[in-house]
């Protein structure tokens, strides 16, 4: 990711997190800084996993159809700022989708389809009217039992945008931060002449982490949603983890993957998912129209398709000024 042979060094910090890796690289040795980032991560973990039954997360799905909860902080901000983008982007993004991802249950163990009863029971819980939130007390209601927040397509982004702050306050210059594949970098790259960061895009077909594309660019954030991960196969149909909230089943169009390039990680990590639903042409006339985003997908046919904003200088290799 960092042109190497420069005299300088870095500094890679890594912490798991939520069934992921996170690295931090700095280009100077701040042990307060990476202690600050990993109580961050403990304290994000204990507020969001899925995994636990005690975060907070966890209490607000459990508490579904029962009573209100309250929450911290950064879980109310995320829920709100969750339901704003779903009540934005009704059709594609929406974070009530929980109920129909453990329906799946893809790449937990799910290898069949679900009965369509089970598909529309699910369909009925995701309407985000029935969400609660109330900005005096932070406190999150869903009001139907079985309703349940899914942070999966949003959490790492806003992760990421918090971490750059807490970089910047502690006085950092340059850093990259990278969350189970999402990159966010801050500053200038100190290894480049130019210090401009050369990012990868990864390749959909290879599972050896090497690289489809390259891009040439200033401080930006990387998200890339692709269906190549986490799917099953079955009666000849692959069926991935990126599921409409309009018919209950993954999305299908010409996109295996799609990168969304921009200053926020967390707009950056719905306009991933969104562009799902829209197909290459579609979702790249909604990257031209929103300014400052730029975007890079790979079709069915593994062609590279990118918005305007960005320079192709050769095959693979994009400049984002
Ligand atoms: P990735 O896992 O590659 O980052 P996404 O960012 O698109 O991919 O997130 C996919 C996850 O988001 C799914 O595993 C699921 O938990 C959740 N999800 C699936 N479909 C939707 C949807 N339509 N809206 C919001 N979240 C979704
Ligand atoms: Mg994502």
């Amino acid at each position: 990711m960092v042109a190497t042979g420069a005299p300088e060094k870095k500094y890679i910090s890594k912490f798991p997190m939520m069934g992921t890796i996170v690295s931090l690289t700095l280009f100077e040795k701040n042990p307060d800084v990476v202690n600050d980032v990993n109580d961050y991560l403990v304290k994000m973990d204990a507020v969001f996993s899925a995994n636990r039954d005690d975060s907070e997360l966890s209490k607000v799905n459990q508490a579904a159809g029962l009573h209100p909860v309250t929450v911290s902080r950064s879980c109310y901000e995320l829920v709100a700022d969750a339901l704003t983008y779903t009540n934005r982007f009704a059709d594609s993004f929406n974070v009530l989708i929980g109920p129909l991802v453990k329906t799946w249950k893809i790449g937990f163990g799910g290898r069949q389809v679900p009965d369509d009863s089970q598909i529309d029971r699910a369909l009925k819980l995701i309407e985000p009217g029935k969400v609660t939130l109330n900005p005096q007390d932070h406190t999150i209601f869903l009001r139907d039992r079985g309703m349940q927040l899914d942070l999966g397509a949003i959490a790492k982004g806003y992760f990421a945008d918090r971490i750059i702050e807490r970089l910047k306050n502690a006085g950092i210059r340059n850093a990259i931060i990278n969350l189970g594949g999402n990159v966010q970098v801050l500053g200038d790259n100190p290894f480049s002449n130019d210090l401009y960061w050369n990012i990868g895009i990864r390749d959909p077909e290879r599972e050896d982490g090497s690289s489809a594309a390259i891009v040439h660019t200033k401080a930006q954030t990387f998200v890339t949603s692709g269906i190549r991960e986490r799917y099953f196969k079955a009666n000849g149909h692959v069926y991935h983890h990126i599921l409409s909230p309009a018919t209950g089943y993954p999305v299908n169009n010409d996109i295996i993957q799609v990168t969304i390039i921009t200053a926020n990680s967390e707009l950056a990590e719905v306009l991933s998912t969104v562009c799902f639903f829209h197909g290459v042409a579609g979702g790249k006339a909604i990257i031209e129209k929103t300014p400052g985003v730029e975007a890079i997908f790979i079709n069915q046919q593994n062609q590279l398709i990118h918005t305007s904003g960005l320079i192709k200088i050769s095959k693979g290799v994009y400049l984002n000024e």
